[in-house]
């Protein structure tokens, strides 16, 4: 495909703004341009089409099924976009006064006070962009509660060889030591290993439960009690909250502070590089360090609130305001019955399509899942010679996105799929369907599948050179 550079051709160029009528200032020589700035020069019809392609080249949740686990990528009702772009929400400024944006501090307070709710926590900050960003802001709390109480030889937060990969590295950020504890053979936390590495450096341990393989920790009250033995406080990472919102909270799993990825769960789009949002909860005896600043209500005013020992701030003014809207916009349609409702359905979703899989695929952990689930394609790899990545690739021909690959790091030729809450019987069935046919493929034409994908834009790039040395610009031949 051609770049807007390319297209250009001299004298297309629209020109639609008046003379400027503004006195115009002599600037210095050394500020001026030596020569015209090469933009390109098409018509309106040619740009719109331009974008209109380009859009074509990618794929959305509105192209198809886009199972990514652990990343969510599920439908979010346009209701939330419509909330998120009324212009009493967008032309609001930070720095307004407490009078003139009621209504905006109004929508901070409630999305603070049902998160607690769904959470199970005292407090919430909203003010952390994202979900590593939450985690880093988590474990300051931490760190701030063990400093406050003269405990400075904590410094070790343990992890789960599952953890999602910000884990260990939000604790590296927050000055911690990473302490890695092995899964057990049903995909849990090894209680006895557990036990071993706990003691009086241990600050506290982060957890996600149901963990990054798509399964609940049967043993997570004593697990969160072997932490609390040994004086450390327990951390939930909450960015995917699909499974559990509405029917069990981390609060009272025994944790002591989360954070939630908004988008993920709560009504924002994941990934495009948009905005995000990583609130942090935690419990009452926290919430003297939470970053400034939360919303209080007093009588019939919201009013700011800073923390009496607040972190500070982690972020500018009060976080990514209209991800917020959108949150509070999916809590207040869907209900306290709509939130129970669809995480069963997430839950039922990824164990159908799981089951349904089984008959030809392995799965890594023979259980009931939550809302996702991982394949383990070593074995059609030994047999065949075909990867999870060819199965991944070649999926794309059939209008499915691939799945989360080569994740969690314990399962070998993993596929991690996460159907959503929203997608119904006859997609899950062609997603099901789509997976057969490239099983039946890996046996009878292996070749196929390792040059696959066939019919898209581009084939398989080489990820590892773009990401390193990414070309973001159109460089000008001259
Ligand atoms: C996505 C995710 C994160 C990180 O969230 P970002 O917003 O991408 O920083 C952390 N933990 C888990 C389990 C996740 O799925």
């Amino acid at each position: 495909m051609k770049l807007l550079f390319e297209l250009s051709s001299e004298n297309k160029k629209l020109d639609l703004i008046p003379d400027c009528d503004v006195r115009s200032y002599e600037l210095e020589d050394k500020y001026l341009r030596k020569e015209k700035p090469g933009l390109p020069e098409l018509s309106e019809v040619d740009l719109s089409r331009h974008y209109t392609e380009l859009c074509k080249q990618t794929f959305g949740v509105n192209d198809g099924f886009y199972p990514l686990g652990s990343c969510t990528m599920k439908y979010n009702p346009r209701i939330d976009e419509e909330m998120a772009s009324l212009r009493d929400f967008t032309d609001v400024h930070p720095l307004q006064g407490e009078d003139s944006i009621q209504g905006s501090l109004e929508v901070l307070y409630r999305t603070q006070e049902l998160l607690c709710e769904i959470t199970g926590m005292d407090g919430m900050s909203l003010q952390p962009a994202a979900g590593a960003h939450g985690e880093y802001t988590g474990l300051l709390l931490i760190r701030r509660y063990h400093q406050a109480r003269h405990d400075e030889e904590r410094v070790n937060i343990i992890v789960p060889d599952s953890a999602h990969g910000t884990n260990p590295a939000s604790a590296v950020m927050a000055g911690f030591k990473v302490i890695n504890v092995p899964s057990n053979a049903d995909g849990g936390v090894d209680l006895d290993e557990l036990r071993k590495v706990v003691g009086k450096d241990t600050a506290g341990l982060m957890l996600t439960n149901p963990n990054t393989l798509g399964l609940f920790d049967p043993n997570i009250l004593e697990i969160t009690k072997i932490i609390h033995e040994a004086g450390g406080l327990c951390y939930y990472d909450g960015a995917n909250l699909n499974a559990i919102m509405g029917r069990v909270r981390p609060g009272d799993m025994g944790f002591d502070c989360i954070h939630l990825n908004l988008h993920k769960t709560f009504g924002t789009p994941h990934g495009g590089g948009g905005p995000g949002s990583g609130p942090v909860g935690c419990k009452e005896f926290l919430k003297e360090y939470l970053p400034m600043e939360t919303v209080k209500k007093e009588g019939d005013r919201y009013v700011l609130h800073n923390a009496e020992h607040s972190l500070g701030r982690v972020r500018s003014y009060y976080g990514n305001f209209l991800v917020i809207v959108k949150a509070l916009t999916y809590i207040l349609t869907l209900g306290r019955e709509g939130i129970i409702a669809s995480s069963g359905k997430a839950v039922l979703n990824a164990n159908y399509m799981m089951n349904a899989l089984k008959k030809c695929y392995d799965v890594a952990y023979e259980r009931t899942c939550m809302h996702e689930f991982v394949l383990c394609l070593e074995g059609l790899k030994k047999e065949t010679g075909v990867s999870a990545m060819d199965i991944a690739k070649a999926s794309l021909d059939y209008g499915v996105h691939p799945p989360t690959m080569y994740f969690p790091l314990i399962v070998h030729e993993a596929l991690m799929f996460e159907p959503t809450e929203t997608e119904s019987k006859e997609v899950i069935d062609n997603a099901i369907a789509v997976y057969t046919k490239l099983y039946e493929l890996a046996h009878e034409d292996p070749e196929y599948l390792h040059s696959a994908p066939h019919d898209q834009p581009i084939g398989r790039p080489n990820e590892t050179e773009a990401a390193r040395n990414p070309i973001l610009r159109y460089q000008k031949e001259c």
